[in-house]
């Protein structure tokens, strides 16, 4: 039975390269609700283009949508085993919609993995992010670059500047953390779910944390 976590922090302080480490590493599903909607908008469905608009200026998608789809998702039989949770919940009534899914489900959140890094480096990092337009792996030219400049480690697709990556939506975003998504840490600190990993040094031992953070969690729960 792999972990059931959320992962927190800033635009850009490394949850979707975490996320995707950690999935494979316990064998479970990475959910990112940003990927979700970002494969609705390529595909042109109508919740793809509900949330086009707002996803371009960095804005947030309502949480009545993101709660449905969370739901739906997480009903699925592929996240029986575990899961990791990237970019949701974002607001304070996501994060109780979520616990009222699970707890119905029987099976509640373990642990919320708060990546902490400072504001000044997430938007740095932002402003040079690039993904990978098939598999959306992201990558960093100074503290995560691709083996070959330009070109994704794993398909060889030539990669990309992700499209809410400008200046002016990242900035949104940035404010929109702080304004919306920032009190979730206290908020799974108060229900004792909170571990903290410092997230300003390379990936590798940022990873490393995370792992021990977790197996600890767990080891914790099991000796209760
Ligand atoms: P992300 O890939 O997590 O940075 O998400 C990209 C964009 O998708 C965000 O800027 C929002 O517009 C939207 N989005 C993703 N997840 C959520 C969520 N839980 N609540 C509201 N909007 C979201």
């Amino acid at each position: 039975m792999g972990p059931r976590i959320v992962l927190l922090g800033a635009p850009g302080s490394g949850k979707g390269t975490q996320g995707r480490r950690l999935a494979e590493r316990y064998g479970i599903p990475l959910v990112s609700t940003g990927e979700i909607l970002r494969e609705a908008v390529g595909r042109g469905t109508p919740l793809g283009r509900s949330v086009k608009e707002r996803m371009e200026q960095g804005m947030l998608v309502s949480d009545e949508t993101m709660i449905d789809l969370a739901g739906e998702r997480l009903g699925r039989g592929d996240v029986r085993g575990g899961f990791i949770l990237d970019g949701f919940p974002r607001t304070l009534p996501q994060a109780e919609a979520l616990d009222r899914l699970l707890g119905g489900l029987g099976r509640p959140l373990m642990a919320a993995a708060y990546l902490r890094v400072p504001a000044e480096v997430v938007a740095t990092r932002l402003s040079a992010r690039l993904e990978c337009p098939t598999c959306r792996r992201t990558y960093n030219p100074s503290g995560l670059p691709p083996r070959r400049s330009g070109v994704c480690d794993d398909d060889g697709a030539g990669l990309v500047t992700r499209q809410d990556d400008d200046a002016g939506s990242v900035r949104r975003r940035i404010e929109v953390y702080a304004a919306e998504t920032a009190v979730l840490r206290g908020y799974y600190e108060r229900s004792g779910r909170l571990l903290e990993v410092d997230a300003d040094r390379d990936p590798e031992g940022v990873f490393a944390d995370l792992v021990a953070a977790l197996d600890g969690a767990a080891a914790g729960r099991a000796g209760t």
